[in-house]
């Protein structure tokens, strides 16, 4: 998943503060490490990997980026104790002796282009061609149910299987893509895949479109072998098809210029000069996925998730009350965005979109309650009647050229 990812929400975890005893000698640890595979399998977890809590060996570029202040406004990525724990997980859990990491699918947004169309840079072309143009787009990881509800039970289920296997308690603590892990370069670490241009964890087979949680353990695991090879190869399509170019060559985000964070993150004014960059994306962006030739066969997401892209008629959405929003979008990742950070992002969309009969409910938006809201809706109108003028003024060119 591409949550800018650079956690882009609260810490979420939770532990079991239970006294370790010795698993039972009955079972080697690589047995136990099968069995738990096998039932992880069973509780929708498609891929499963162990590593040590040893530092994630990409530690020093994640301090380069915060060095370099890509993070943003996201400054809790920044505070010591944060920094601390992803440089070295036994600072979450000093008893840690392995970290499992899981990975879940969600639906890929569809349709995948098609070879043809991945060769496309100019994302307007792109998506007219795959009929996606329409509305506004929400990231496909938050087409439905927040994975933040639905994974947790899971985990928990799972720990509960360990420790009846290993026939003891085991002292845990698990995060749901929220933690303060280098959880990418654990996955990699765990053999789960690679860490592609895209930033994003690539599985040969099932791509990226899948969420990643991580479940420390005082229990010694045999580790999978690191993912070695880097398949992304010569290609450059994600990066030549992010309308912010924010894709780095030493595979980070410049955070600050992501649309996930313009769009979910930043609570605050949109800069001015990313605004047209946006499109249609209201919530969240699945681009630098959506042209990854290893999506070609990414197969369907959990069905706990949603498969259905959740954006309605955007002029609609401008009517929605507070009581409203939390009532559709409750229990869903979009409600993260909160109605003003929801609202921005329409009234950015429908600038975007540059159609005049969007003008009217536009002007509506500039009372909104919201200044944030107001602003945005003013910048919007400007566009659209600017951009107005201009199509008029070519037209009147034209039929002076041609008399
Ligand atoms: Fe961010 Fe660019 Fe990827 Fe969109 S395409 S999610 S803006 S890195
Ligand atoms: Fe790697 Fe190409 Fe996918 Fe980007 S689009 S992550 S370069 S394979």
């Amino acid at each position: 998943m591409r949550t800018v990812t650079i956690n882009r929400k609260r810490e979420s975890h939770q532990e079991n503060n239970l006294n370790l005893l010795n698993y039972s000698p009955m079972i080697t640890s690589t047995e136990l490490k099968e069995r738990i595979k096998v039932k992880a399998t069973g509780l929708g977890f498609v891929l499963a990997g162990v590593t040590t809590p040893d530092p994630p060996p990409h530690y020093a570029t994640f301090e380069h980026w915060l060095a370099q202040g890509r993070h943003g406004t996201m400054d809790y990525l920044a505070t010591a104790r944060s920094r601390a724990r992803r440089r070295d997980p036994r600072e979450i859990m000093p008893e840690c002796k392995s970290i499992l990491v899981l990975a879940t699918p969600y639906s890929p947004p569809l349709p995948h282009p098609t070879s043809a169309q991945e060769t496309h840079v100019n994302n307007a072309e792109l998506f007219a061609e795959l009929g996606v143009q329409e509305g506004g787009q929400v990231a496909s990881y938050a087409w439905g149910a927040d994975y933040h509800d639905i994974l947790p039970a899971r985990m928990q289920e799972l720990v509960q299987f360990i420790e009846e296997q290993a026939e003891c308690p085991v002292r845990n603590r698990w995060y749901t893509d929220t933690g303060p892990l280098l959880e990418r370069d654990l996955a990699q670490r765990a053999g789960i895949g690679w860490i592609g241009k895209n930033t994003c964890l690539i599985h040969p087979k099932h791509g990226s479109y899948f969420l990643l949680s991580e479940i420390l353990l005082d229990l010694e695991l045999e580790p999978d072998p690191p993912f070695v090879t880097d398949h992304c190869g010569t290609c450059t399509r994600c990066i030549e098809a992010c309308p912010t170019d924010c894709i780095l060559p030493d595979r980070t985000i410049d955070a600050k210029r992501c649309i996930s964070y313009l769009t979910i993150e930043l609570k605050d004014e949109i800069p001015m000069e990313l605004r047209d960059k946006i499109g249609n994306w209201i919530f969240g962006c699945d681009i630098c996925q959506m042209v990854c030739p290893w999506n070609r066969f990414a197969e369907e997401g959990d069905p706990a998730f949603g498969d259905q892209n959740p954006a309605r008629d955007l002029t609609e959405e401008l009517s929605i009350s507070a009581q409203e929003f939390n009532r559709r979008f409750k229990g869903t990742p979009v409600k993260r965005a909160k109605r003003r950070g929801y609202l921005r992002n329409v009234v950015v969309a429908l600038g975007n979109g540059g159609d005049m009969h969007t003008l009217p409910v536009l002007q509506t938006a500039r009372n909104d309650e919201e200044p944030l809201v107001r602003e945005h809706a003013q910048w919007a109108i400007e566009k659209i009647t600017s951009r107005g003028a201009e199509r008029a003024e070519r037209r009147v060119q034209m039929k002076r050229a041609d008399a």
